[in-house]
């Protein structure tokens, strides 16, 4: 019988991130996942980071994560989302090939000696004394466990009346795995995703459609990849639309869709609706944008971003034809609804360790989050913290002022769900802060706590001491008014604002100065030559300096607020609570006014109750 430290199941985003980092810490791993299915594959939309989503692969880049280093080797389109907007919402996007990332992934967890990957399919997981025995074809044994299953467990997926068992297309569900789950008193509950029809790449008349090409300026996620260099060829997503006869397809057809006949029970998100949602919670709106994105260089299939459907076949060809420039397309796969059974996750400890069964850990959409970077984000903390607590050492804990991964594990520990869980923006009340061109100083402590020393350690060591120094520099230098920069900064109408000598500081935050150009200028002007990345991070952190100091202020108030501690018992007996309020408050056990807050359902007059008190 084989041994390990730590036993990951599961080789999708989350499987990899959690036996990767644990990994660096020189235990022996086992990654077990299904054969057939290639690390780190991409079941749905192609893509990875996005609002909120940059965020955090640009945090799992500094922790010392993989995501970003794959995503820039197998990216064909970059983007920057947000753009008209502030620096601190803008987010980076990068279409990935599917194909090439999954290659990506094989050969950088291959290249690490102390993983071993087990393709088998795990029946049962048994739990003795100290041990956790899996067994596949063979049984293995280990400490430490971390389940990171997706979809699987129970998985069953759905077509219009066409149904059938498994985790994804062409993949059976995970059965056995019940056996540990009975150990856990919680019911699952059943969650449910979706994704549309592919279609044959040489169906789509392209000069119908908006062309959306790769923009250069998009820095690579990879710290230490050279910010615009591309791995791969570039290619062009497109920019198509539904229109008034596509949403009269699937408004005639309600009783033939699943989500709407009762076929399907689980609950999908709210904020990733179906073509059949949008059709029906906005029955006014009839055009809605379909992205039409390339699944890789060499697949001949497009994904058509936004209409994800389980209606039977005939009709997602009908309404697939009736969007201009896809008269003519050919579906080479049917887009299909997946139920799957996911934990609750108020059971996890911030570290992602169950409370009822020490030693294992969940991680990834089997948590009942929906979405690639949230399912690495949790497999990094899974296999962070399970190979600390093997050694003895302490626990990782982000905190939510400073990372989203931080927001999004005490979002899932602290409440109850009852849609998949997906990260954006305004999840975070800090986010001028938690920006994606600041992640390496945000995170760079966490990182250093673990005592590592590879490469992306000294790497970050040097960025952070040569960000203190151009910190200072703008602070310190001091350009003349008559100096010949003033007049390149100057803007008809506003030369009066740069008429007296001023602070490097101070000119980067005139309003219509883009700060990192201007910086980039004015250290050219002075022979420094810096890293883009560094420059770019100093410019937008002075820029926001006042406005990311009055949100620091607003936010400490708030910790100082949240956490204040509470007696859930004392609340949960008082006659000024609703019974929905204690039930929930029950379940829960808040200890602190923080967590009191994050439980889904509690009113504000309970809150108010409880403030009254505890001041
Ligand atoms: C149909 C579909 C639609 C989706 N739509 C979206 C979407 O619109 N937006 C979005 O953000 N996300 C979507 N997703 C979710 C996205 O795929 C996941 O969020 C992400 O892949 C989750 O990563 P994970 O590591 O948790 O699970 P997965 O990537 O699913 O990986 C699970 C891994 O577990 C392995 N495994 C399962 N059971 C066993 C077993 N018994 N033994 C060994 N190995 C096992 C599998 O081989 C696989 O490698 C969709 C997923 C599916 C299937």
């Amino acid at each position: 019988m084989k041994h390990f430290d730590i036993i990951v199941i599961g080789g999708g985003h989350a499987g990899i991130e959690a036996a990767q980092i644990a990994s660096q810490f020189g235990l022996s791993i086992g990654l077990i996942t299904i054969p057939g299915i290639p690390l780190g594959s991409a079941p749905c939309n192609p893509s990875v980071g996005g609002v909120g989503k940059g965020q955090v692969v640009r945090e799992l880049d500094a922790l010392g994560g993989i995501m970003g280093i794959l995503a820039d080797k197998a990216g064909i389109q970059f983007r920057t989302l947000n753009e008209s907007k502030g620096f601190a919402v803008q987010s980076s996007r990068v279409q990935i090939d599917k194909e090439a990332y999954a290659i990506a992934a094989e050969e950088l967890i291959a290249s690490i000696d102390n993983i071993t990957v087990v393709r088998e399919k795990v029946q049962s997981i048994q739990k003795n004394n100290e041990l956790f025995e899996v067994t596949g074809e063979n049984t293995y044994t280990s400490h430490k466990l971390i389940m990171t299953v997706g979809t699987f467990l129970n998985g069953k997926l759905h077509t219009g009346s066409e149904q059938s068992f498994g985790g994804r297309v062409d993949c059976e569900p995970s059965k056995g795995l019940q056996d540990l789950f009975q150990a856990i008193k919680t019911r699952p509950q059943r969650f449910k995703t979706g994704t549309p029809p592919r279609i044959d790449k040489a169906t789509i008349d392209y000069s119908k459609l908006e062309e959306q090409p790769s923009d250069i300026s998009v820095r690579n996620f990879h710290c230490m990849h050279e910010p615009f260099n591309r791995h791969i060829s570039q290619a062009s997503c497109w920019l198509a639309h539904t229109n008034a006869e596509t949403m009269e397809v699937i408004r005639e057809n309600k009783e033939k869709s699943p989500m709407f006949n009762g076929q399907i029970k689980g609950i999908g998100a709210r904020y990733c609706p179906s073509i059949e949602d949008k059709a029906f919670r906005y029955p006014d709106k009839n055009v809605h944008h379909v992205f039409i994105e390339p699944e890789g260089l060499n697949l001949d299939t497009m994904y058509p971003s936004g209409i994800s459907s389980s209606l039977p076949k005939e009709i997602q060809t009908e309404y697939v034809r009736s969007i201009v420039g896809l008269e003519k397309a050919e579906i080479k796969v049917y887009g299909y609804a997946v139920e799957y059974d996911v934990i609750d996750t108020t059971d996890l400890k911030i570290t992602l360790e169950h409370t009822q069964i020490s030693n294992l850990y969940f991680a990834g959409q089997v948590n009942g989050t929906s979405g690639y970077e949230e399912a690495a984000g949790q497999g990094y903390i899974a296999g962070v913290n399970a190979a600390l607590a093997f050694l003895g050492l302490n626990p990782l804990i982000l905190s939510r002022h400073d990372t989203y991964i931080g927001v999004m594990i005490e979002d899932l520990t602290s409440n109850t769900r009852d849609e998949p869980y997906r990260l954006f923006t305004a999840r975070s009340e800090n986010r001028l802060y938690i920006r994606e061109d600041n992640s390496i100083l945000r995170v760079y402590p966490y990182r250093t706590s673990l005592h590592l020393n590879h490469a992306i350690d000294r790497y970050q060591r040097e960025f952070v001491s040569n960000f203190d120094e151009l910190m200072n520099f703008c602070d310190q230098t001091m350009i003349s008014e008559k100096s010949e920069l003033m007049e390149r900064f100057s803007r008809e109408g506003e030369l009066q604002k740069l008429s007296r000598r001023m602070s490097v500081t101070e000119i980067l935050k005139q309003a219509w100065l883009n700060p990192v150009s201007t910086l980039e200028e004015l250290l050219s002007h002075y022979g420094i030559v810096l890293s883009y990345d560094l420059v770019r991070t100093v410019a937008i952190s002075k820029k926001y300096e006042g406005y990311i100091k009055r949100s620091e202020d607003q936010f400490h108030k708030l910790k100082k607020m949240d956490s204040m501690s509470i007696n859930w018992q004392e609340i949960s007996e008082s006659n000024n609570i609703s019974f929905e309020c204690k039930q929930r408050i029950k379940r829960i056990r808040p200890e602190t006014f923080g967590q009191l807050k994050l439980i889904e359902g509690i009113r504000p007059a309970t809150l108010a109750v409880v403030a009254a008190k505890a001041l």
